[in-house]
């Protein structure tokens, strides 16, 4: 069943679609995609949509009280075990090796079956580090 794409879901999407692996609000892309005039509730409204389909996740950020998104950019995506910056937004795919053997190893010592699709590790990118390493 073909659903039908509006315009503000298309450019969403086109926007999402450039900036994968980044965590935003819907204030933020709203904010972010210039001259389309599309309300931040439309983006909501999208965003959740999209994230029925599976298209898009919720990730956490900062303190919290807001929410944030990212864009699943395809298979690989969906393979990787992703590694979330709480304070920039920045997502990266985790080593795919080292994913490997940690979620074998998960699965040896605690027969548990990590679902690689769903897990985040949430922490502070490089670039986060050197910063906070020099505020102190
Ligand atoms: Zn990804
Ligand atoms: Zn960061």
């Amino acid at each position: 069943m073909a659903k039908y794409m509006t315009k503000q879901r298309a450019a969403l999407l086109d926007f999402l679609q450039a900036h994968p692996d980044q965590a935003m609000s819907a204030g933020q892309i709203s904010a972010a995609m210039d001259g389309e005039q599309v309300s931040a509730s439309a983006v909501y409204r999208n965003l959740a949509e999209l994230e029925t389909e599976g298209r898009v996740r919720r990730l956490r950020r900062g303190d919290g009280r807001e929410v944030f998104f990212q864009y699943l950019d395809g298979e690989d995506c969906r393979n990787s075990v992703h590694l979330s910056c709480t304070r920039c937004g920045r997502t990266f795919h985790m080593n795919a090796l080292g994913a490997e053997r940690m979620l074998r190893d998960v699965e040896r010592s605690d027969s548990f079956q990590v679902d690689r699709s769903e897990t985040v590790l949430y922490g502070l990118c490089g670039s986060c580090r050197r910063e906070t390493e020099g505020e102190t």
